[in-house]
């Protein structure tokens, strides 16, 4: 008998400590903010060493400050759109951890949310693409060259329901994110003959920093925005629920991990329901 309560409380004691992500490192784009630094928190908690690459040096360094001196976090600063910084990026993360097990291509923009086809222009959609593909097509591209000698690695984007549907963000937003859905689909059969999984993410609203500065200062405040979001849930996911950045992040840390060695190409809606729900409201 006491032989068994042994084994369940070391059992039960290494539930406890288990990391998910323990001894892997892992580069994110846009990690400054939001989702991204979302993800770069939990997988910190969960045992992975996280470069952060974003083009707010700032928040970056705000964030490493917070997560503690003894934590395996390094910020640098990267833009997307251009090749040169991605491939520091990865070369930064390389010498400083390692390697490269997880790729997350996060950082995106939204562009003119009230644009439609009349006002929209050329040059802020380019940026929009810039950004959205460019730097995830550049992503995928570096993270690869890192992986495909190791015959492993997961590589994680974000796109958004603005690339299942339309009428969730403006043109240019909802061309890059099915973009991303579509170059996951693309690398995901060209990485799998080297043990390189791909996916994306796409979640509905967020309140971060891609959404919080189309709403007026006075509705910025936590609570009311909060209530604002939970409105928006309750018609668009039947039981009311609003997404938290957190929620984001639990997504990626699925397709992180190997409990998800055997998914890839997935385009993982993390939206409540929203996309299935015959809502007239919406
Ligand atoms: P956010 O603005 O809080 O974070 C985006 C981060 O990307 C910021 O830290 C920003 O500095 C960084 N970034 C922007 N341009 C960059 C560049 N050129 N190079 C490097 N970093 C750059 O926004 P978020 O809501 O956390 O968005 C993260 C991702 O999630 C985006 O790809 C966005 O399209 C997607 N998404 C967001 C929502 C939402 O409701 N917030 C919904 C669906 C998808």
């Amino acid at each position: 008998m006491a032989c068994i309560q042994a084994i369940a409380s070391v059992t039960q004691y290494w539930v406890l400590v288990w990391q998910r992500l323990e001894g892997k490192v892992a580069l994110i784009t846009g990690g400054a903010s939001g989702i991204g630094e979302a993800t770069v928190r939990l997988f910190i908690k969960q045992g992975a060493k996280v470069c952060i690459a974003d083009i707010q040096d700032e928040l970056g360094e705000q964030i490493l400050k917070s997560l503690g001196s003894g934590t395996h976090a390094r910020f640098i600063h990267c833009d997307v759109s251009k090749e040169d910084d991605i491939s520091k990026a990865v070369d930064f993360t390389v010498e400083t951890f390692g390697t490269i097990d997880i790729m997350v291509n996060n950082a995106g923009i939204i562009g003119n949310m009230f644009a439609g086809i009349k006002e929209a222009d050329l040059q802020e959609l380019k940026k929009v693409f810039e950004i959205n593909v460019d730097g995830v097509f550049l992503g995928m591209k570096h993270a690869a060259r890192v992986m495909i000698p190791r015959g492993k690695g997961s590589i994680i984007s974000t796109a958004s329901l603005a690339g299942i549907v339309g009428g969730q963000g403006p043109i240019g937003y909802t061309g890059s994110k099915h973009a991303v859905v579509g170059l996951t689909k693309s690398m995901a059969s060209e990485l799998g003959k080297h043990g390189i999984r791909v996916n994306c993410l796409s979640p509905a609203a967020v309140p971060s920093g891609l959404f919080l500065p189309l709403f007026p200062a006075w509705l910025r405040k936590a609570a009311v925005l909060k209530i604002s979001f939970a409105v928006i849930g309750y018609y668009a996911n039947l039981k009311g629920v609003h997404l938290e950045a957190n929620d984001v992040a639990e997504a990626m840390l699925f397709l992180a991990s190997d409990e998800a060695r055997s998914v890839s190409g997935l385009n993982l809606t993390v939206d409540g329901g929203q996309t299935v729900v015959n809502n007239p409201l919406r």
